[in-house]
């Protein structure tokens, strides 16, 4: 499709109108993540968008409607995606951890000590994070990493375009099932990385450890409806719906953290 097409310039104007829908529907999902658990009434009411620091107590809302994203993603496989997959291991992952001393804390903190825990903790805690992260970093009509983390892009990986390649290397080599992710490292450099199942860089197992900024599932799951065996393509898909806002403000929380 031409740049210029009559359907390129629908698309954009239903990408400048998805962009407001996806500030507001970010703002409402931010102040959901505020538990009354950890803040209590005498306490300060801290917004925060953080999803590593606070205890879950109930499963998120997507933060956009089923067919947001596409053509990219299809409505049917984010429904499945999101309802079924990503509610299990919710479910799975707040029975793990009842009655249980990790119940009521924290992702970040049940991570730093994930290998002294029961696989099931491991795979659902990581599964039910790695999904609310993944959905988090995905929007329709995104501008592009800002100035601050391109200039960083620039400086580990040469260029946008070849850290996007370096990445979708990451996707397409993982064998089996997990995550490609960007992330800073504790040198507050960025990386890429990929890891198998639902681990993920916060996990104290696993081998490349850092604050993850970007993630893509590439389980069959994630992309199998629409695209068959072919995941190159879904990876390749993936880039028209990155919500570089969320990267960008991940990034900026990670060089001060
Ligand atoms: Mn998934």
């Amino acid at each position: 499709m031409n740049k210029s097409s009559p359907e390129m310039l629908i698309i954009k104007k239903q990408n400048m109108e998805r962009r407001k829908f996806f500030k507001a529907v970010g703002l409402l999902t931010a102040a959901a993540y505020v538990s009354p658990k950890v803040f209590g009434k005498d306490q300060p009411q801290v917004k925060t968008s953080s999803i590593e620091g606070i205890p879950p107590t109930e499963f998120p809302p997507l933060p956009f409607a089923y067919n947001a994203l596409e053509p990219y993603f299809d409505a049917r496989t984010m429904e499945i995606h999101y309802d079924k997959h990503h509610r299990a291991y919710y479910t799975n992952f707040m029975n793990a951890v009842k009655g249980t001393p990790l119940e009521g804390k924290a992702l970040s903190e049940i991570f730093a000590g994930v290998s002294k825990q029961t696989d099931a903790v491991r795979n659902n805690a990581g599964g039910y994070y790695n999904h609310l992260f993944f959905w988090k970093n995905l929007g329709a009509g995104s501008a592009g990493p800002g100035a601050d983390l391109l200039a960083a892009i620039t400086k580990s990986f040469g260029s946008l375009d070849k850290f996007k390649e370096i990445f979708n290397t990451a996707a397409k080599t993982r064998f089996g099932s997990g995550w490609a992710w960007l992330y800073l490292g504790s040198d507050k450099k960025l990386a890429v990385t990929s890891t198998p199942n639902q681990d993920n860089p916060l996990m104290d197992l696993s081998t490349v450890k850092g604050t993850p900024l970007l993630a893509l599932d590439v389980w069959e799951h994630a992309y199998y409806l629409k695209y068959q065996n072919r995941r190159p393509d879904y990876i390749d898909a993936f880039w028209y719906v990155v919500n570089w806002e969320e990267v960008n403000r991940r990034y900026t929380a990670a060089l001060k953290g």
